[in-house]
């Protein structure tokens, strides 16, 4: 047993599911800035009351945040989301609305760790700052679902709610709490805790103890005002024009309590009820203003990376990028000659592997078979004291052929070209 491990919920991401991981960021940052979003880099840090305006209800704040009183007596956190850092970079720097932008990275929680439960876990993220326009609601949403689109998924469903803002919001809280009052006694003991903490919340039990209780107990559909009725129509009926399917689930809450008017969530099917949340979002009109800024609505959500990636090994989409290997220099005259041409032919934009440790002849050209490489370019003593290369197609049955160094990448490129494109098109 080594002596130190990672702590629970924390885990080292190796290749391939780094690489796959960065892969998906690059999808994500394709779709989204196709979109015109831009991209915004957060710290992780931040003064713990960022967090605290979130509510004290949020079981994100009151119970999971990684936070710590600095060497500077700072109150600090580790940030458990990203949009409240969000809307606080936006009344700090005050950018010119419609704000939209996006962002991936890590978020901590203290949360029980379990597959696709960590306490590490990274997300992406799109927000738009600056409107309350429905059509934003709808760009927003959309991106999210032709991701998941994009990556193949096909088990996602999407659960779209309205929960109301101001006065209607007020009055199904009402009601909803006065109702499961009543029903204390039958509901699960999680749920009556969360009763006292946060009435909304046990709408989103998926425990069966509170099965009976949930469903009879009052959707916030029966108090819409019109202008959240209004609102959430053009919502629907925007996620019709473009032909996203939906399904509405009035019992459909989300886990921070800033939201208001538009809330969804995009379900997994594949995975256990517990995590089956790949992302989520929705309207949070206020939270800028509870953070000192101007009265700036806002709409965004957040795609668990890691769950999505889980959704992904379940449906068999999405593997790691295999990577394309262009040339192997292979040298045996101790290692220089590769780590000049593997330099030179770098900067020319291939992808060039070579190796180490003065291997032999056999024990190289098998790490460049293994490689992938298209192609080996060899190096031995009667090539370095001639100023040539011998460049070795390896999976096509063309001849090798001995090539001057002067005019070996027109030669590579003669060849490489013939198999594949493979030459970086951005060198
Ligand atoms: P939230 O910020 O709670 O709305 O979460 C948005 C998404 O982030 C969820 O749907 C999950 O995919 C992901 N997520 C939240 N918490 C965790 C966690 N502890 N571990 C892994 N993924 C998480």
């Amino acid at each position: 047993m080594p002596e130190f491990r990672t702590t629970p919920g924390f885990r080292d991401l190796l290749p391939p599911a780094s690489t796959r991981q960065r892969a998906f960021v690059d999808v994500f940052a394709g779709l989204v800035e196709r979109a015109g979003y831009d991209l915004v880099v957060p710290p992780m840090l931040e003064d713990i009351g960022v967090f605290e305006r979130l509510g004290k209800a949020t079981d994100v704040v009151t119970k999971e945040m990684y936070d710590f009183v600095d060497k500077g007596d700072r109150h600090v956190v580790m940030r458990p989301e990203q949009t409240a850092s969000l809307c606080r970079a936006f009344v700090e720097h005050r950018p010119p609305t419609p704000w939209k932008v996006w962002y991936a990275g890590p978020n901590f929680r203290y949360d029980r760790p379990q597959r696709g439960r960590y306490r590490q876990f990274d997300q992406v993220d799109v927000e738009v700052l600056g409107t309350d326009d429905p059509e934003a609601d709808v760009e927003v949403i959309s991106l999210g679902w032709r991701l998941y689109e994009h990556l193949g998924l096909r088990q996602v469903t999407l659960a779209v709610n309205s929960l109301g803002a101001g006065d209607d919001k007020a009055r199904h809280l009402e009601a909803l709490t006065s109702f499961l009052s009543q029903h204390a006694g039958d509901l699960s003991t999680l749920s009556r805790d969360t009763l006292a903490r946060n009435p909304l919340r046990v709408l989103d039990s998926k425990r069966p103890d509170d099965a009976e209780i949930v469903a009879a107990a009052p959707t916030i559909d029966q108090f819409w005002s019109d202008e959240s009725a209004r609102h959430f129509d053009a919502v629907l009926a925007g996620l019709r024009a473009i032909r996203i399917p939906f399904v509405v689930q009035p019992r459909l809450v989300r886990g921070l309590d800033y939201y208001v008017r538009t809330a969804f969530e995009y379900v997994g099917g594949t995975l256990e009820s517990a995590q089956n949340a790949l992302g989520g979002g929705g309207r949070y009109d206020g939270l800028v203003e509870a953070l000192g800024g101007p009265p700036t609505p806002g709409v965004g959500f957040a795609l668990g990376v890691d769950r999505t990636l889980l959704a992904c090994d379940d449906e068999g989409v999405f593997p790691p990028p295999s990577r394309s290997v262009d040339v192997f220099v292979v040298d045996t005259t101790g290692g220089r000659h590769a780590t000049v041409l593997a330099d030179r032919l770098r900067a020319s934009g291939w992808h060039v592997e070579r190796s180490f440790d003065s291997r032999s002849m056999k024990s190289q050209m098998k790490s460049a078979d293994r490689s992938g490489a298209e192609v080996a370019v060899i190096i031995g003593a009667d090539e370095a004291a001639s100023g040539t290369a011998v460049a070795r197609p390896l999976r096509t049955d063309a001849d090798q052929s001995t090539v001057e160094l002067d005019v070996l990448e027109q030669h590579l490129d003669s060849i490489l070209t013939t198999v594949a494109p493979v030459r970086d098109a951005s060198r």
